[in-house]
């Protein structure tokens, strides 16, 4: 796929994984004349048709627009800038694209974006194989299943949390920061128009239910639900019997209901290397750090990270000067634990205790409904919210 390289040869850098982190980091190497491939585990239809992510921070739509990488975002994106918050004491609305520092989200399905930064590394000739899985990584060399190897002055893991880049780095000593946020999500894809014209977010003693718009004909919902869920055990039927029970259309009307697409599990962890690379091995989004979706984070901090990685690598190739990358570590982990910070908070906005009328749950559900008293009528905490729900 793209231009091959000579399997002999040493190139600048060795991505590992076509997600968004690797393939903005690919695209933005090319743009800066580094050479590079991308190795990929899985096929180019699963990559490039793997839903997940759908809201994109500012600053990610920036980096991809002033990268050339934004045509798809800039033409099918969608502005949004309000989220709901409904729970049995009524619903508010905050409009946080007006709140903080005035910043709104680009709703755009991560599929798509995928597909847009694979068609550009392509177009601008990067060599980008499929079915490539890379088994092991040590010093420059990556190995690949079946056994050849692809060596590269710097290797870039992109390959998520459960990749060998985050095992080679760990072999070094690197140390992991790590929680358990001890729920899950049943994640839902459904082919119906969105129910509401806000993020919403559902706080309910049977558990949250969040509703996310996606495109004009898909939404997502989430529903929490204890671990080691079977997704499979939850019929259509259930799911929507759920969803209106938490997201209470009684009350405040019916959700738009469709054919259930794809239903998953996510266990919400959150965790964070001390350092995200050494030597020759750098990492970049989940792989350097996996944050609960909560927040809606992770694919924005794989594009910052990528952007921040580029130019570190870069700079490292062209000058062979190291501390291009020390800094890399130094600008992305105050950053990212902005992210965390806030991620962490909201979990504990949405997630109240299990059902149980214990003296603890009791205690937990009024702190729930403390914190959203006050975003409620609180205009300097709404500015906080909006400037970390939207910051990057
Ligand atoms: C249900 C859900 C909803 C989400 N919603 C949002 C949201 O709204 N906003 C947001 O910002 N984030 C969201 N996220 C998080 C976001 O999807 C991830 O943070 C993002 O995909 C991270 O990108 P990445 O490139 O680091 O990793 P990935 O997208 O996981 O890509 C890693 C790639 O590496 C490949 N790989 C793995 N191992 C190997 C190997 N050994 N060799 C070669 N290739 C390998 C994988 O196949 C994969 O393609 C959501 C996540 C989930 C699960």
């Amino acid at each position: 796929m793209g231009k091959r390289f000579d399997p002999g040869a040493q190139v600048g850098v060795v991505i590992v994984g076509a997600g968004p982190a690797g393939l903005v980091l690919g695209n933005l190497l090319l743009d800066r004349g580094v050479d590079c491939v991308i190795l990929e585990r899985r096929g180019r239809e699963a990559v490039e048709g793997r839903a997940r992510a759908g809201f994109l921070a500012a600053h990610s739509v920036r980096v991809l627009t002033e990268n050339g990488l934004g045509a798809g975002v800039q033409a099918r994106g969608r502005a949004h800038g309000t989220c709901l918050f409904r729970g049995d004491r009524g619903e508010f609305t905050l409009d946080y694209g007006r709140l903080g520092r005035g910043e709104e989200h680009t709703v755009y399905p991560q599929q798509e974006l995928v597909r847009d930064l694979v068609a550009e590394y392509l177009r601008r000739g990067g060599e980008l194989r499929f079915e490539a899985e890379a088994e092991e990584i040590s010093g420059g060399r990556v190995r690949v299943r079946g056994g050849e190897e692809v060596t590269g002055r710097y290797v870039a893991g992109c390959d998520g949390p459960r990749g060998v880049a985050r095992r080679a780095l760990a072999a070094r000593g690197t140390r992991t920061a790590r929680w358990d946020h001890g729920v899950s999500w049943l994640a839902v894809l459904v082919a119906a128009p969105p129910s509401l014209a806000a993020v919403g977010y559902a706080l309910h003693e049977r558990g949250f239910a969040g509703h996310m718009a996606r495109t004009e004909s898909v939404t997502r919902y989430y529903l929490q639900c204890p671990r080691r869920t079977d997704p499979s055990a939850w019929s259509e039927e259930r799911i929507w019997a759920e969803l209106a029970t938490r997201m209470r259309t009684a009350e405040f009307g019916p959700l738009h209901e469709g054919a259930v697409l794809e239903r998953a599990v996510v266990d919400l962890r959150s965790d964070v290397l001390d350092t995200p690379g050494a030597g020759r091995l750098w990492l970049a989004g989940d792989a350097a750090g996996l944050i609960s979706p909560s927040a809606a984070k992770g694919a924005n901090l794989a594009v910052l990270q990528a952007e921040l990685l580029a130019r570190a690598l870069d700079g490292a190739l062209a000058r062979g000067d190291e501390r291009d990358l020390a800094r890399y570590a130094a600008d992305c982990l105050p950053r990212v634990w902005r992210a965390h910070e806030f991620s962490h908070w909201m979990s504990g906005l949405l997630h109240g205790p299990a059902e149980d009328d214990g003296a603890e749950a009791r205690y937990g559900r009024a702190l729930q409904y403390a914190r959203l008293e006050s975003l409620r009528t609180s205009r300097s905490h709404q500015d906080f919210f909006a400037e970390n729900y939207t910051g990057i």
